[in-house]
């Protein structure tokens, strides 16, 4: 199964921000949406960063609470891994687990057109683990 295979069954909307804005408007975002992560593009909607609640945590955890009013920009992770839609699932879950991060934007030809999160994964997996059990079934009810 391919990026696309779940793209098509998800869409490809993605929540994105902005770097001038403040950890404490990406704490209302990401609640707001009920999201792990913002992806963070400049004006011509290049992907430029990526902020995740696992960075709020430390910067809240390291600098405190005076922190919320710092911009996204400078905390958020600036080189961002990404995939194509024709990456298979397996290879972003490779990405994942060599990176050690849950949210893995989908880019084509220089243009955001998805996100793939560990969430979405689980559930490919899920389905997947399921339609082999299924084969095995009816396998053994036509041996
Ligand atoms: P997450 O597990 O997605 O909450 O992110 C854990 C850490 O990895 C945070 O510091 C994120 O900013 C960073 N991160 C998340 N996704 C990516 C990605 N696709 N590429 C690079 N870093 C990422």
């Amino acid at each position: 199964m391919t990026v696309k295979s779940i793209l098509n069954l998800k869409g490809g909307g993605v929540t994105t921000g902005d770097p001038s804005m403040t950890i404490a408007q990406v704490c209302a975002r990401l609640a707001e949406q009920k999201i792990g992560a913002l992806v963070m593009t400049d004006e011509s909607r290049n992907v430029v960063g990526i902020i995740s609640e696992r960075d709020v945590v430390r910067v809240m955890a390291q600098v405190g609470a005076g922190a919320l009013s710092d911009t996204a920009g400078s905390h958020m992770t600036k080189t961002v891994i990404t995939c194509r839609k024709r990456d298979t699932v397996d290879e972003v879950m490779e990405m994942m687990t060599r990176g050690r991060f849950r949210h893995v934007p989908v880019v084509d030809d220089g243009e955001l057109v998805g996100i793939i999160s560990i969430g979405d994964v689980v559930k490919y997996r899920m389905a997947e683990v399921e339609r082999e059990a299924q084969h095995l079934r009816s396998y053994i009810a036509t041996a």
